[in-house]
Formats: structure tokens, C-alpha cells, sequence
């Protein structure tokens, strides 16, 4: 088993990416900032809303966190959008997700302008994702991408892992993550497979896939059976059982095998915030 360190990796990225910040300080004289939003007082998204608004510190950007209580309604929630939508200091837009009421979460995200949208997830940059022609151009374009996915691209471009003419399985079709991943990796030049919880044969699908990515939901589904020789797994999963933390991945089962594979926690995990702070600069500059 080969483990690709998401750890090592987002820590040589936020380097990289504080250093540019710097350089932009010192020639623009402005600071790059970061608005998070938190609706209600969910302890699994404080941690997040707090590793964020660390990470941006670190980086050298400001970051502007507020609070909405959690019987706040949809038009409470777009209306703060608009006000940070209108604020200058402000390049990005972060509303951490799930909401308490969750059925009004893409509402709210198409309220965000697009400019700021930093999770990427408003319609109009998952289309210029889905209208690109490949991955190059999406670099020059600034695209603002979905963290998780394009945390995962990064990995899979540091580790070096060939991504252009190989079959690769993507095991979940969330907006958050399976979609764009799949798109991502397609920009990429991969054969891409998207399966979800109505694909016949899932085990035989993954068999044949260099690259098994699995952003179920589901501790340790994904075991060696499902994983050929030579192939990468990169686990997007993040379980929490009996308070200990799990991937989709049953890592344990793919210790003696000859594959690489992402660790929980310390794989895709670090980069999803890392790509956050990449796309805070992304945004900065495409506004500037
Ligand atoms: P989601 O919206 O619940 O989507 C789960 C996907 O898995 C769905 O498309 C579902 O298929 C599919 N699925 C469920 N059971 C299946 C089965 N038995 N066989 C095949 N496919 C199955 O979840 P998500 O938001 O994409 O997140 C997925 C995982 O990634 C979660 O553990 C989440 O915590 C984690 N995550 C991690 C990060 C990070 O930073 N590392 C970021 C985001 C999410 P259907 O569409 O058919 O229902």
C-alpha cells in the first residue's frame, strides 16, 4: 500500500499559497478576504467554520465570520448574502453546509454573486466547469471549482498519478462532490464512470477502474474486492462511529495490496479547505 500524505501535500499548497498572498499584499496594499457564514450552532460545522477561519489566518486573509440563528429563513440567509455580496472588502463567500433546513441550501448558494462563489457551487461556474473543454483551460479562465473535487484533482497531480486515458470511478453523484468531480476528472482526460446507490454490479464496475474515488457516506464500504492491481483509491468519506472517524474506504483491507490510497483523516480532508483559501485568491484576482 502506498499512501498519498493529503496532509504533506495541502501543507506544501498553503505555503505556496501564503507567499502569493503576501506578494499581492505588498503590491496591491489590500488583503484578500473571506466571509464564512454559520446558521445555527451545528458542532460538526463550528469545527469546520473554526479550522477555516484558522487557515485563513495563517494565509494572511481576513477572514469576516457571521452568525445566523437556526430558525433563520431562507430570505434572512439571502439577505445577509446580498449585504456581503455588496461589501468590497470582501472577495469570497463561504455559507457552511449543511443549513438546519437544508431544502433551501441551493436558494441560498444561487444568491451568493458569482464572483465570490468560493465553494463553487453556483450554477454559473459548475457550467463553466461542465462547458470547459479541458483542465488547462479552466486554469486560465480563474474558474472558481468546488474545494472538495479540486482537492482531490490536486492530489492526484502532486502524487504524480496519471489521470488522461484511465478509467476512473467515481462512487457517489452528489452536487458537492460526485458531479463536479466527475467533470473535473473528465476535463482531465479520464474515462470517468459516475455510480450511485442504483448501479448494477458496483463491485465489478470498480474492478476494472485505475482510479476508485468514493464519496458515499457509508464507513468501510468500499473493501480490496472492489480495487484492482496497481489501482489509486482516493476516499472522500467521512464517517464519524462510535466518535471515531472512518472513510468510505476499508483501509485496513488494502494494507497489503499494491495500490495508492488516501488516508481518513489525512487525505482528502486538509486539501478541501486548502483548495478554499486557493479559490479566495482566485476570486480576489478575477475582481481585482
Ligand atoms: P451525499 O449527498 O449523501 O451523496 C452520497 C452519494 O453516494 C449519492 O450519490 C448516493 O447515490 C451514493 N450512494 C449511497 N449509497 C450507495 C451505495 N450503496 N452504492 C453506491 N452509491 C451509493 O454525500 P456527499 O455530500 O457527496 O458526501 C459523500 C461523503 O463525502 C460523506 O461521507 C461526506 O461526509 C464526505 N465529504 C467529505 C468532504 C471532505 O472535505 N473530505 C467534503 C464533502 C463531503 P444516490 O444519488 O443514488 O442516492
Amino acid at each position: 500500500m502506498n499512501i498519498i500524505d493529503g496532509k504533506k501535500i495541502s501543507d506544501a499548497k498553503r505555503a505556496e499559497i501564503k507567499e502569493r498572498v503576501s506578494k499581492i499584499t505588498k503590491e496591491t496594499g489590500k488583503v484578500p478576504g473571506l466571509a464564512t457564514i454559520l446558521v445555527g450552532e451545528n458542532p460538526a460545522s463550528q469545527v469546520y467554520i473554526n479550522s477555516k477561519i484558522k487557515a485563513c489566518e495563517n494565509a494572511g486573509i481576513k477572514s469576516f465570520h457571521r452568525t445566523l440563528p437556526a430558525n433563520s429563513s431562507k430570505e434572512e440567509i439571502i439577505s445577509l448574502i446580498k449585504n456581503l455580496n455588496a461589501d468590497s472588502q470582501i472577495d469570497g463567500i463561504l455559507l457552511q453546509l449543511p443549513l438546519p433546513d437544508n431544502s433551501f441550501a441551493q436558494d441560498c448558494i444561487n444568491a451568493i454573486s458569482p464572483l465570490k462563489d468560493v465553494d463553487g457551487l453556483h450554477p454559473f461556474n459548475a457550467g463553466l466547469l461542465n462547458l470547459s473543454k479541458n483542465w488547462q483551460e479552466l486554469i486560465d479562465k480563474n474558474v472558481l471549482l468546488s474545494c472538495t473535487p479540486s482537492g482531490v484533482i490536486h492530489l492526484l497531480h502532486a502524487s504524480k498519478i496519471e489521470i488522461a486515458g484511465k478509467t476512473a470511478v467515481v462512487i457517489g453523484r452528489s452536487n458537492l462532490v460526485g458531479k463536479p468531480l466527475s467533470m473535473m476528472l473528465l476535463a482531465n482526460d479520464a474515462t470517468v464512470i459516475m455510480a450511485h446507490s442504483k448501479t448494477k454490479n458496483l463491485k465489478e464496475v470498480c474492478k476494472n477502474a485505475d482510479i476508485v474515488v468514493a464519496a458515499i457516506g457509508k464507513a468501510k464500504f468500499v473493501t480490496k474486492e472492489f480495487i484492482k492491481d496497481g489501482a489509486t483509491v482516493i476516499d472522500v468519506g467521512i464517517n464519524r462511529v462510535d466518535g471515531k472517524l472512518y472513510g468510505d474506504v476499508d483501509f485496513e483491507s488494502l494494507t497489503n495490496a499494491n495500490v495508492f490510497v488516501t488516508p481518513v483523516p489525512g487525505g482528502v480532508g486538509p486539501m478541501t479547505i486548502t483548495m478554499l483559501l486557493e479559490n479566495t485568491l482566485k476570486a480576489f484576482n478575477n475582481r481585482k
